[in-house]
């Protein structure tokens, strides 16, 4: 079947790196049937233009001279918006993958490339496209001969890593193994027992297709079908409560009105390898606090809440005493053990709308939305006194930290109101350390 599929396909391969242009285009060309190689993301749309009525698959990198790799997949897909794409990347920032989901690529190889994974990558795209493909070949009346036909196309069917289900308005009437598998069913009769209604399995969720999100459509998967691709992701449960993530894909064939084919991708490592990125971009790996970029972001949100509001705002920060000591004393592990009971501490101490930060090395720094200075000097005193009353680490440390807190002013731009909690601490450090300080 992968080797039908393969021999039978065209592939737009883009790569500005000549090496490696050259060495996997010869070895994709010995597997499908013609490969056009482009060195750049203008270079391939324009052999995309040219030819766009034998490609049938786009592999491409994503940082290129003159387009890149993304840029050029939009442009094809206003073209041609069921292309399917595969990229090859070495990436690893989340907003990359979104900006890459957002395009909708298919999937992705990562890089240096590994052919075998490559080629699995492009089956895995080029799949539900090739099915449809076949379907129209075969040509068959589904509403008057599905029954008669179902054994045929069952086998292609059996073969998708997609789950696959045909279905009329209500009612399902086949499904793939890959659907067997998912839902832990042996058939589609023991499905319908279950419930007969696949929309039951979609959870609904925040950004995710569900029965309370397609209310009151007519047809549900005429609705789905409607919609951009990258809104049509739903999350599903199955009967053991795993869940899964998956784009939907809704094809339905012009003579009959009310039949369709519904595929269903499984994108659950590409989003948790997302979230995960975002996360990692986002956190302190340490600590796992939130780390500067997202203290920025978080920051500007809630200075502008703050004025609509006018409610208060307050910053407190803070750095832990003769930090040095401890590393030099004990060591850099040690060091670190302190800043993660340190952490804990810290994030027990406050609400859960207020914002820990590791600011710096040993500094921390906490937001704390609707608190007057004296509720934030109140929230300071409080950790300073759990951190010199608790002994830190197997080595049981006594450790003491210096705070300055203030409260944000009329005035104040991101800079001043942290100098201004900066000055605080300088204080607090200068007039003898393990004290708070407001200003
Ligand atoms: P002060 O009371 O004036 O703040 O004295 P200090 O020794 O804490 O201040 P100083 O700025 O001289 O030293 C900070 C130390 O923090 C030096 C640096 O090696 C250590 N440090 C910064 N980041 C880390 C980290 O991630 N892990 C460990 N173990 N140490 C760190
Ligand atoms: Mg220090
Ligand atoms: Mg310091």
């Amino acid at each position: 079947m992968n080797k039908e599929i393969l021999e039978n396909i065209s592939v737009l391969y883009v790569e500005d790196e000549k090496d490696v242009r050259e060495f996997t285009a010869k070895l994709l060309g010995s597997l499908v049937k013609k490969v056009y190689s482009a060195e750049n993301g203008l270079d391939g749309l324009e052999q995309f233009k040219e030819n766009k009525e034998t490609i049938d698959l786009i592999v491409s990198d994503i940082n290129m001279p003159k387009m890149d790799g993304l840029e050029m997949c939009a442009h094809i897909k206003e073209i041609n918006k069921e292309i399917p794409i595969v990229i090859t990347s070495a990436h690893n920032d989340p907003s990359f993958l979104k900006k890459a989901i957002n395009v909708g690529v298919s999937t992705y190889a990562m890089k240096p490339i590994d052919l075998y994974q490559l080629v699995e990558s492009m089956i895995k795209a080029i799949e539900p496209i090739y099915l449809k493909r076949k379907l129209e070949k075969l040509n068959i009346s589904l509403e008057t001969r599905v029954d008669n036909e179902i054994e045929k196309i069952k086998s292609i069917l059996d073969a998708q890593d997609n789950i696959i289900l045909l279905s009329n308005k209500r009612i399902i009437k086949n499904v793939n193994k890959s659907f067997l598998e998912f839902f832990k069913v042996n058939s589609i009769e023991e499905f319908r027992k279950l419930s007969d209604n696949i929309f039951d399995y979609f959870i609904e969720d925040y950004g995710f297709i569900s029965k309370e999100t397609l209310k009151g459509q007519e047809c549900y998967y005429q609705y789905i079908k409607s919609l951009k691709e990258v809104d049509r992701v739903v999350k599903i449960k199955n009967s053991q409560d795993e869940i899964k993530i998956f784009t939907i894909n809704v094809d339905n064939y012009d003579d009959i009105n009310d039949f369709y084919v519904i595929s269903l991708t499984d994108i659950t490592q590409l989003k948790e390898k997302s979230n995960l990125l975002e996360y990692q971009a986002s956190h302190d790996n340490l600590t796992g606090l939130f780390n500067r970029n997202k203290f920025k972001s978080l920051f500007g949100k809630e200075i502008r809440r703050g004025i609509r509001y006018s409610s208060q705002l307050s910053l407190v920060l803070f750095d832990i005493d003769f930090f040095k000591v401890v590393n030099d004393t004990y060591g850099h592990q040690v060091g670190d053990e302190v800043l993660k009971e340190m952490a804990i501490i810290i994030t027990q101490s406050v609400r859960e709308h207020d914002t820990v930060v590791r600011w710096g090395g040993e500094e921390f720094l906490i937001l704390l939305p609707e608190t007057q200075l004296e509720g934030a000097r109140i929230v300071a005193e409080k950790i300073r006194s759990r951190i010199c009353k608790k002994q830190l680490t197997k080595n049981n440390l006594n450790i003491t930290a210096s705070f300055g807190v203030t409260v944000m002013q009329e005035k104040d731009t991101e800079d001043s109101f942290i100098a201004r909690a900066d000055e605080a601490l300088y204080e607090a450090k200068k007039s003898g350390r393990n004290k708070v300080v407001t200003i």
